[in-house]
C-alpha cells in the first residue's frame, strides 16, 4: 500500500468544511480592508529564500525542500509566502508608480521540513496579508486587526497579541552587539547551532527551540533597552493606536520571529487552548529592508501570516461552535425510465436555480432510495411517478413536517423558493 508522506494529510468531509469556513471568514475580512487576493507558484528559485527569509534561520537552515529540475536549476517549495509576494512586486515593478500601497492577501500550501506533531506538518496550509509600500504605523495596525478581527470572528476567545519591536538597523546592530556581549562568556552552555548564531546572527539565539528555557536566555539583554529615541517613538505609538483601537495585546521583549527579514514591529498571535497551552497561531511584522535585500527599491512593508491547521486545532480544542451548512435543500427520487429522465430535467433546473440537489447514482429500490434520506437528511423530497408526470406534476414532501403535496412542474422552483 502506498501511503501518504510523513507530516502531510488528507483533508476531507467535516475537516475540509472547517477550513472552507475559514477560508469564508478570512476573505471576508480581507475584503472589508480592501485586500486582493494573490496566488504565486508553489515554488520558486531557491535563492528568493536564501537571501529572503535568511540563510542562518531554521526554516531555510534545515527546513527547505530544495531540488534540481531537469534543467538543472536550483528550486525550493516555498516554506512561507512573503518571499514569493515580494518577488512578484518587483518582477512587475509595481514600485514604479505608487500611489496607493499594494494590499495582497494569500492562502495555500507550504512546505517546511519539520518533525511532526500536533500542529506541525511538512505540508501545511497558510493565510497572510501583505502591505507593501506604507511606513506609516497605520499599515501596522491594519495588519494587526486583520489577525485580531479574524480570531474573533473565528469565535477564538483566548487569543492574544504578543507584540514586540525589533527597532531600525541601528538600534539592532547596537542590540546585536550587547547580545554578542553578554553570550562570549557563556558560549559552552548555549547548543551547537546557537554557538554558531552568535558569530552570524545573534538574534536568532532568542528564538532557539533547544535553549528557550535556560535562564541565561531569560536574563538577556532586552531590545527595549536599545532602541534609539525613533525607533522607541515609534513603538510607543503602536501600542497607542492598538489601544484606541480596542487590540488586546501583551508586550514580550523575548520575542523574535522565524525569518530574518524583519524591523520594527513584530507579533505573533497566541492563543491558549485546552489542553494544548500557549500555542501560536499566527505572526508577522514590518520587513522595511526586505524589497531592496530582493534587488527592488527601498520600500518598506509590513505583513502577517497564520496557519489554519493550528487555528483549526485551536477552534476544536476550545469547543468553538462553527455554523457550518451540509444541509441538502432537495432530494429527487425516480425509479422508471421516464422517471429517471425527468430526475435528470429537475436536477439540471434545480440545481441552475441555486438548490442543492441530489439523488440516487446506483439504481437503489425506493426502499434503499429512502434509506439514503434518512442519512442526507434534505429539506424536500420530489418523489416522482409516471402517473403524475402525465399531469406535469411530481410529488413534493416537506421532509420535517411530512406533509405531501402534488405541485405542478412549472410551479415547483417558485415554491421552493419562497419555501426554503
Ligand atoms: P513556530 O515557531 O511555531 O515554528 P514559525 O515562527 O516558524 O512558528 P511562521 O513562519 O511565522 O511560524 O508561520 C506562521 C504560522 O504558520 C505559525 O504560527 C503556524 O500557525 C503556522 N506554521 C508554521 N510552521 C508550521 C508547520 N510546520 N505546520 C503547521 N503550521 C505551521
Ligand atoms: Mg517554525
Amino acid at each position: 500500500m502506498i501511503t501518504k508522506p510523513k507530516g502531510t494529510m488528507d483533508v476531507y468531509g467535516i475537516d475540509a468544511k472547517k477550513r472552507e469556513y475559514v477560508n469564508e471568514i478570512l476573505r471576508s475580512v480581507c475584503n472589508k480592508y480592501n485586500y486582493n487576493y494573490i496566488e504565486t507558484p508553489i515554488f520558486e528559485a531557491s535563492e528568493l529564500y536564501h537571501r529572503g527569509v535568511g540563510e542562518d534561520t531554521d526554516i531555510v537552515n534545515k527546513e527547505t525542500y530544495t531540488f534540481k529540475d531537469r534543467g538543472d536549476r536550483s528550486l525550493t517549495l516555498r516554506p512561507e509566502g512573503t518571499a514569493g509576494v515580494v518577488r512578484w512586486f518587483i518582477e512587475n515593478k509595481l514600485y514604479g508608480n505608487i500611489t496607493e500601497p499594494t494590499k495582497v492577501f494569500y492562502n495555500g500550501k507550504m512546505y517546511r521540513y519539520e518533525r511532526p506533531q500536533a500542529g506541525r506538518y511538512r505540508e501545511f496550509t497558510q493565510f497572510g496579508v501583505e502591505f507593501i509600500g506604507s511606513d506609516d504605523i497605520l499599515a501596522d495596525i491594519d495588519v494587526i486587526s486583520v489577525a485580531y478581527n479574524t480570531y474573533n470572528l473565528l469565535g477564538l476567545k483566548n487569543v492574544t497579541i504578543v507584540l514586540n519591536t525589533l527597532g531600525d538597523q541601528d538600534s539592532r546592530d547596537k542590540y546585536r552587539d550587547a547580545l554578542i556581549k553578554y553570550f562570549n562568556p557563556l558560549i559552552n552552555s548555549l547548543c551547537e547551532d546557537c554557538q554558531k548564531r552568535l558569530k552570524s546572527n545573534p538574534l536568532r539565539i532568542l528564538d532557539c527551540k533547544i535553549d528557550s528555557d535556560q535562564d541565561l536566555l531569560k536574563k538577556a539583554p532586552k531590545i527595549i533597552d536599545y532602541l534609539n529615541k525613533e525607533s522607541l517613538t515609534r513603538y510607543n505609538n503602536i501600542k497607542e493606536y492598538l489601544e484606541l483601537m480596542d487590540i488586546n495585546y501583551q508586550e514580550d521583549f523575548s520575542l523574535v520571529r522565524g525569518l530574518d527579514y524583519y524591523d520594527h514591529t513584530i507579533f505573533e498571535i497566541i492563543a491558549d487552548v485546552p489542553g494544548l497551552g500557549n500555542i501560536a497561531l499566527g505572526g508577522g511584522g514590518r520587513y522595511n529592508g526586505l524589497i531592496e535585500k530582493l534587488g527592488g527599491p527601498n520600500i518598506p512593508a509590513v505583513g502577517f501570516a497564520m496557519g489554519y491547521d493550528r487555528t483549526i486545532l485551536a477552534m476544536d480544542n476550545s469547543n468553538v461552535n462553527l455554523k457550518l451548512r451540509d444541509d441538502i435543500d432537495v432530494y429527487i427520487m425516480y425509479v422508471s425510465k421516464t422517471e429517471k429522465e425527468t430526475a435528470a430535467y429537475l436536477l439540471q433546473d434545480l440545481r441552475l436555480n441555486g438548490f442543492i440537489t441530489e439523488t440516487d447514482y446506483l439504481n437503489k429500490s425506493l426502499k434503499a432510495q429512502f434509506k439514503s434520506i434518512e442519512r442526507l437528511n434534505p429539506k424536500y423530497l420530489i418523489i416522482l411517478n409516471d402517473q403524475d408526470l402525465k399531469e406535469n406534476k411530481v410529488t413534493l414532501k416537506d421532509n420535517l413536517t411530512k406533509e405531501e403535496q402534488k405541485i405542478e412542474i412549472n410551479n415547483l422552483i417558485d415554491y421552493l423558493d419562497t419555501n426554503i
